[in-house]
C-alpha cells in the first residue's frame, strides 16, 4: 500500500555503549518531525504564502515572474539557454519543432569557479560573458547571426517589473558577492556580452524553479508545481493574477496566469514553526547571510553536509561522549568540508558492518571509526536525510492547499531530489501524513522535472516573444 517505506538502521543499536545510544537518542528527538508538526508547518506555510502575495509582504517574497500561462507544447523556434548554477554553467541551444512537446538540445558545461561567488561583479559577468561567447564561436563559426534570444535562469531571488529585467533580492547558496544586491543584473550582463560583440538578446530572466515547471508542463499537462531540491530549495507554482493582491495597480485581467516564484527559502525567518535545532542555529550565524533562508538551511544540499559535520564535531567536544577518541579531528573542523554527497554515500552504504562509511571516514576525514561511532553516523545520516525531505513535503503541501488542488503532478530537479537515497520516498510518506491519504495511489505526485534550465527556459523565452508579437503586456 502507497510508497515503500525506506529503509532505517533505527533497530541495529545492539552493542553501542550507553553514552553513544544517548546521543543517538537526544539527535532523534532533536531531528524527528513528528506527522503532528509537520501538519502544523504546512498551515503555516499556507498563511506565509498567501501574505506574501499582499501589497505589506511577509517573509515568503512571493515574486512574480511575468512568465504568464503554460505553454501549449507547439512552442517552435531557436534558444539559447544560460544556467548560472551553484556548481555549473551551462549553456544549451535549444530548438523546439513543430511537434508537440520535443525539443532538441545542444550544450556546454563550463565549471563555476569557487573564487567567482565571493569576488567582484565584474568578474562574474565576464566569465559568464566569456563563456557564451565561447559556446557560440564553438557551434556558429563563422555563421552570419542576428541576434539570438536568450533565456537566462538566474537561481537567486529577484524582482521583476519586466520579464527582462530582475532586481537581485539578495544572494542565497553561499554566493556574496558586493555591489549586486538591489541592483538590476541585466544591464551589467548585457554589458559585458555588448563589449565582447556576443550576438545574444536576453528575452527572459527565469527562476530555475519557474523553468522546471514550464519545462514539466510542456510534456505534461497535470504539472502545476516547478520545485528545486538542490543546493538551494525552492518551488514556483501557476497563480491567477486576481489573487496577487501586490499586482492589483498593473490592472492585468484577473484571470491571467502568472507563474509565481515562491522563494520559499525564507519561508520562517522569523522562526515561528521549524523545529531549529542548535545546528541549524549555527549554519546560520555562520553563513554569509544570517536570518535569511531559514527554511532552505534546513533542507538544501548546501547544508545538509554542514549540519552532519557541526554534530559530530559538537559530540567530539563534550566531555561526556567517547568519540573519535585521542584522534586528531582537524578536518573534522573545517567548516563545509562535508557536502551533501556525504551523507548520500553513508546511507547507501550497503554493507551490515558498514565498512564503506567507515572507509569514507579514513578517506575524507583520517578518522578511523568503531562499529558504534559507525552506526551513530548512519542514523544521524538518515536523521537529516529525512528532516529535510519531510520537510520539503510541507512546502508541496501548503502550495496545494492555498490552491484547493487536490491531485496534480509536481515537477522537482536538483541534486538533492535526484541523487539523495531515499529523500523521493521520504517526502512521498511525508506528503501522506499531511495530506492524511490511505490510499493506494498518491492523487499528488513528486515526479523528475524536465530540464528547467535549458528548455524551460527556452520556453519561457519562446512564450516571452510570441507575447511581444501578438501585442500583450
Ligand atoms: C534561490 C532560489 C532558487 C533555489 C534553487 C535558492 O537559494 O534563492 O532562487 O530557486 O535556491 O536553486
Ligand atoms: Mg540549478
Amino acid at each position: 500500500l502507497g510508497p515503500r517505506k525506506p529503509p532505517s538502521r533505527k533497530g541495529s543499536m545492539a552493542g553501542v555503549p550507553k553514552d553513544l545510544l544517548d546521543q543517538i537518542n537526544r539527535l532523534e528527538e532533536l531531528f524527528t518531525v513528528p506527522q503532528e508538526k509537520l501538519k502544523q508547518i504546512t498551515e503555516h506555510f499556507k498563511a506565509e504564502l498567501t501574505k506574501g502575495l499582499t501589497v505589506e509582504g511577509g517573509s515568503i517574497p512571493m515574486n512574480p515572474t511575468w512568465c504568464m500561462g503554460f505553454p501549449t507544447g507547439y512552442e517552435t523556434g531557436t534558444f539559447l539557454a544560460l544556467d548560472m548554477g551553484g556548481t555549473n554553467l551551462r549553456v544549451c541551444e535549444i530548438s523546439l519543432p513543430e511537434e508537440k512537446g520535443e525539443f532538441d538540445i545542444i550544450q556546454s558545461k563550463y565549471r563555476m569557479p569557487e573564487e567567482l561567488k565571493t569576488g567582484t561583479a565584474q568578474e562574474l559577468w565576464d566569465y559568464v560573458a566569456d563563456c557564451l561567447q565561447q559556446f557560440i564561436e564553438y557551434h556558429h563559426e563563422g555563421e552570419e547571426l542576428g541576434r539570438l534570444p536568450l533565456g537566462f535562469t538566474f537561481s537567486y531571488p529577484a524582482s521583476q517589473d519586466y520579464i527582462d529585467h530582475g532586481v537581485l533580492q539578495r544572494w542565497t547558496k553561499g554566493f556574496d558577492i558586493d555591489g549586486v544586491e538591489g541592483k538590476d543584473v541585466v544591464p551589467p550582463f548585457e554589458a559585458a556580452l555588448a563589449e565582447r560583440g556576443v550576438p545574444i538578446k536576453l528575452t527572459a530572466l527565469v527562476n530555475d524553479t519557474t523553468g522546471t515547471l514550464i519545462a514539466s508542463a510542456y510534456t505534461d499537462d497535470q504539472m502545476k508545481i516547478g520545485c528545486i531540491f538542490g543546493t538551494g530549495c525552492n518551488a514556483a507554482y501557476m497563480e491567477d493574477c486576481g489573487s496577487v493582491p501586490k499586482l492589483a495597480h498593473m490592472k492585468l485581467d484577473p484571470k491571467l496566469h502568472m507563474a509565481i516564484n515562491c522563494e520559499w527559502g525564507a519561508f520562517d525567518n522569523e522562526h515561528k514553526v521549524l523545529p531549529r535545532t542548535p545546528y541549524d542555529i549555527i549554519i546560520d550565524k555562520e553563513s554569509p547571510r544570517p536570518g535569511q533562508q531559514a527554511f532552505e538551511k534546513m533542507i538544501a544540499g548546501l547544508y545538509l553536509g554542514e549540519i552532519f559535520r557541526l554534530v559530530l564535531a559538537d559530540l567530539h567536544g563534550n566531555p561526556d561522549v567517547c568519540i573519535f577518541e585521542g584522534q586528531d579531528i582537524g578536518k573534522l573542523k573545517k567548516a563545509y568540508s562535508l557536502d551533501a554527497s556525504f551523507l548520500a554515500a553513508i546511507e547507501e552504504d550497503p554493507f551490515e558492518n558498514l565498512s564503506e562509511t567507515a572507509d569514507l571516514f579514513a578517506n575524507k576525514l583520517s578518522l578511523t571509526a568503531t562499529q558504534p561511532e559507525l552506526e551513530l553516523c548512519r542514523r544521524l545520516a538518515e536523521l537529516i536525510g529525512t528532516r529535510a525531505a519531510r520537510l520539503s513535503a510541507c512546502g508541496v503541501a501548503a502550495i496545494c492547499k492555498k490552491k484547493g488542488w487536490e491531485s496534480c503532478h509536481v515537477g522537482a530537479d536538483g541534486s538533492v531530489f535526484n541523487k539523495y537515497p531515499h529523500f523521493k520516498a521520504r517526502g512521498a510518506v511525508a506528503l501522506r501524513e499531511i495530506l492524511g491519504w490511505t490510499g493506494r495511489k498518491d492523487p499528488i505526485e513528486i515526479l523528475p522535472a524536465e530540464d528547467g534550465s535549458g528548455v524551460g527556459a527556452a520556453l519561457i523565452a519562446a512564450l516571452t516573444l510570441k507575447r511581444v508579437r501578438e501585442g500583450q503586456n
